[in-house]
C-alpha cells in the first residue's frame, strides 16, 4: 500500500481506550498510509480533546452533541458549542458539526429532546455555513425529515445502515455515506450490497474505532466469554477496510484509496484545502532537502 493516502473520516481518538498509547495507534496509521482523520467530537467536554489531537497531529475535526450524550447533555450546551463555532469559526481544522444525529435504536432515550438538539445543531451548521457529520441508528427517515428543512451544506452520514431508498435520499441531499468495519462481515448483506451499488462518489471510508471492529478483529460473545476481550478498532484499520470495499467493487486499491479521498474532500470542503496545505509543506520539505 506504498504511496497510497486514506482518509479515515470517523475516528474518536480523543476515547479513553487510547489513552494508554495514542501517539503508537496514530504512529501505526500513519505507516500504512493514513494521511488524515476527522474527529467528531461527542460532547461539549470533548471539545478541547478534539481541537488539541487534530492540531497537535495534522488532524481535523468536528464540533456537536452526539444523540446518545443529549440525555446527559445541559440545556446550555447548544449555547456553548455556538460560542465555540464562532470562536474557532477561522480554524482550517474544524471541518463540520458532528457528531449529531438521532438514535433511535438504545431503548430508553428521550426523543423530544434528540430532536431538539439535532434540530438547534442542524440550525448551528447552516449559520456557520459547515457540513454536518450524522449519527444515524434507525432513525435515516427522521433524519432527513429535519434535513429536508435545514438546508445545509451536506456532509456524512456516519456508519450508515439504512436502506437504499433512504441512502439514495441522503445523496440526493448532498451527503456521502461512511462505510466502516462493517463491510468486511460476509453477512452484513445489506450494507455490502450498497456499497457495491451506491454511485462510486457517494461512499467515503471510516474507522468509527474504538468502537465497530473489523471482522479479523471481532470477537463472538463465545470467545469472550472464554476470557478472550473485544478488540479496540483503530485507524490503521482503515486500509485494510478500504481492501473490503475494493473487493467489493472491483477496484484496485489505488483507485478505493483515490475516490475515497476525493469523496472526502468533496463531503467535507475544509479538509481539502488542509490537505493541500500538506502536499505543500511536504514538497517545500522536499526541496529544502
Ligand atoms: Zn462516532
Amino acid at each position: 500500500m506504498q504511496g497510497m493516502h486514506w482518509i479515515d473520516t470517523h475516528c474518536h481518538l480523543d476515547a479513553a481506550e487510547f489513552d494508554a498509547d495514542r501517539d503508537v495507534v496514530i504512529a501505526r496509521a500513519r505507516a500504512c498510509g493514513v494521511a488524515q482523520i476527522v474527529l467528531p467530537a461527542v460532547d461539549v467536554a470533548g471539545f478541547d480533546a478534539v481541537r488539541r489531537l487534530a492540531h497537535a497531529h495534522g488532524f481535523a475535526y468536528a464540533l456537536g452533541i452526539h444523540p446518545l450524550f443529549v440525555d446527559r447533555a445541559a440545556d446550555g450546551d447548544i449555547a456553548r458549542l455556538r460560542e465555540a463555532l464562532a470562536a474557532l469559526r477561522d480554524d482550517p481544522r474544524l471541518v463540520a458539526v458532528g457528531e449529531i444525529g438521532l438514535d433511535h435504536f438504545v431503548p430508553g432515550l428521550d426523543r423530544a429532546r434528540q430532536a431538539h438538539f439535532y434540530a438547534a445543531q442542524l440550525a448551528l451548521a447552516r449559520e456557520f455555513e459547515l457540513p454536518v457529520i450524522l449519527h444515524v441508528r434507525r432513525s435515516a427517515d427522521d433524519l432527513l425529515k429535519h434535513l429536508r428543512l435545514a438546508a445545509v451544506a451536506g456532509g456524512i452520514a456516519h456508519a450508515f445502515n439504512g436502506s437504499e431508498q433512504q441512502a439514495l435520499a441522503f445523496v440526493a441531499l448532498g451527503f456521502r455515506l461512511g462505510f466502516g468495519g462493517t463491510l468486511s462481515f460476509e453477512r452484513a448483506l445489506r450494507i455490502r450490497s450498497l456499497a457495491k451499488r451506491l454511485p462510486g462518489h457517494a461512499i467515503v471510508l471510516e474507522t468509527d474505532a474504538p468502537d465497530i471492529p473489523p471482522q479479523w478483529l471481532y470477537r463472538t460473545a463465545e470467545q469472550r466469554a472464554d476470557g478472550a476481550a473485544q478488540a479496540r478498532n483503530e485507524p490503521g484499520e482503515l486500509p485494510r477496510i478500504g481492501q473490503s470495499l475494493a473487493a467489493l467493487r472491483g477496484w484496485t486499491l489505488e483507485h478505493t484509496a483515490a475516490v475515497t479521498g476525493a469523496n472526502a474532500r468533496a463531503a467535507l470542503p475544509r479538509l481539502a484545502a488542509l490537505d493541500r496545505h500538506s502536499v505543500r509543506m511536504a514538497s517545500d520539505a522536499g526541496r529544502d532537502t
